[in-house]
């Protein structure tokens, strides 16, 4: 019996619709051969919701999302918007995607492939093997505690003001994601923090650290969130599964794409205890090469399988995507931010065609 999902697209802003039009195509493909049928469903976010309706996020766009089986996002934001009320920015309309679909947990893998170790910024010794799960808190945090805003204090003096706040409900829920995603991998959780200066953090790691009775096959240590961004770069390898808060994860899950060799390539999805997840990208919208056929695909089209894996339960399909990445890989398509010598360059339409062929 052929399987029906409804997919809400949000194509957003700058690389974006190039990228995700290349992930229908593919998804398209792959549902035929898998007996799944898509029903695709293009809804507005970001600076092209602005553009259309004055708000980053209309209530249309968070009910369709809502009524859907899962979300593909692209990117949102450019230069056009960068200076409009942060409440009319694009980066308010993805916040308040999260928060509307309740999406806590955000996965971020930052595998390396064989094939791009030479994209790396690293030596190969350092980041060859690597394959790290960043567990980021999605809705809580600096981006969300009250008080926030820029005031104008007593004395005339003026203030902007963020607060990094959790409760003890929001940091169980998301511990149990990153013991439970340690389990199902080399069994190894660090929990990233700065517990030495922050107070939110001491309660992060007191939570953690009694939770860990929960998962005894699981072995669980702490960092200070600057001592994890150097070991990062030092010495990869040694994490398995992170899990961290909402700046923190911000940050350093870009400083593990780096390994990877290029942003272009990792995907994530951020899950919701109840209803649809949403599948994107890592990197932004890069308006630096909009329009010009020349972004990765890649890491939207990780997403699409990501989406198929984790959100509709359909492991064949998503492994089938993911084998065809590494199929025009070893045939030696790179995009330019991937590009070394001796392979061939290809744009973003031509890597979508270089996967539709292997997958022909
Ligand atoms: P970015 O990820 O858009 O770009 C950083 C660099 O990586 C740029 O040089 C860009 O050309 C390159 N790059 C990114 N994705 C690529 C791809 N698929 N293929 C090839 N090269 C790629 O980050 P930025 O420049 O800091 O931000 C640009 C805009 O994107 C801003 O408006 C920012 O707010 C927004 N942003 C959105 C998201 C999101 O939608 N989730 C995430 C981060 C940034």
């Amino acid at each position: 019996m052929t399987k029906q999902y409804r997919i809400t697209l949000l194509p957003g802003d700058g690389i974006g619709p190039e990228i995700l039009g290349v992930a229908v195509d593919v998804l398209q493909l792959v549902g035929k051969q898998c007996d799944i049928e898509f029903t695709f469903e293009k809804a507005l976010v970001g600076g092209a919701a602005i553009d259309a309706t004055g708000e980053p996020l209309p209530q249309e766009t968070l009910d369709r999302c809502r009524q859907s089986d899962a979300v593909l996002l692209a990117a949102i934001g450019g230069y056009k918007w960068d200076n409009l009320p942060r409440h009319q920015r694009p980066e308010t309309g993805l916040l308040g995607l999260r928060a509307g679909l309740n999406l806590f947990a955000n996965l971020r893998p930052a595998t390396i492939l064989p094939q791009l170790i030479d994209a790396s910024s690293l030596k190969r010794e350092i980041v060859e093997g690597v394959d790290i799960m960043v567990v980021r808190e999605l809705t809580g945090g600096i981006y969300f505690g009250q008080p926030k805003g820029i005031f104008e204090t007593e004395t005339g003096e003026v203030r902007g003001v963020n607060t990094m706040a959790y409760t003890v409900q929001e940091i169980d829920r998301i511990a149990k994601v990153g013991f439970e995603t340690a389990q199902k991998r080399q069994g190894r959780l660090c929990s990233v923090d700065k517990a030495n200066v922050l107070d939110v953090s001491q309660l992060w790691r007191d939570r953690v650290t009694a939770m860990a009775e929960n998962y005894p096959n699981v072995e669980l240590t702490h960092l200070y969130v600057d001592n994890a961004a150097m070991q990062l770069v030092r010495a990869p390898k040694q994490f398995d599964t992170i899990v961290t808060g909402n700046l923190f994860g911000d940050i350093l899950s870009d400083a593990a794409a780096m390994l990877t060799g290029s942003i272009g390539m990792l995907p994530s999805a951020s899950l919701s205890a109840d209803g649809p997840g949403v599948y994107e990208p890592v990197h932004g919208s890069a308006p630096d090469i909009a329009g010009q056929d020349k972004a990765n695909p890649l890491a939207q089209v990780l997403s699409a399988a990501m989406m198929l894996r984790y959100g509709l339960n359909e492991p064949e399909s998503a492994s089938k995507i993911e084998e065809a990445v590494t199929k025009v890989l070893d045939a030696g398509y790179r995009t330019g931010d991937i590009m070394s010598e001796g392979m061939k360059a290809v744009g973003c339409s031509g890597m979508g065609e270089a996967l539709l062929s292997v997958l022909s």
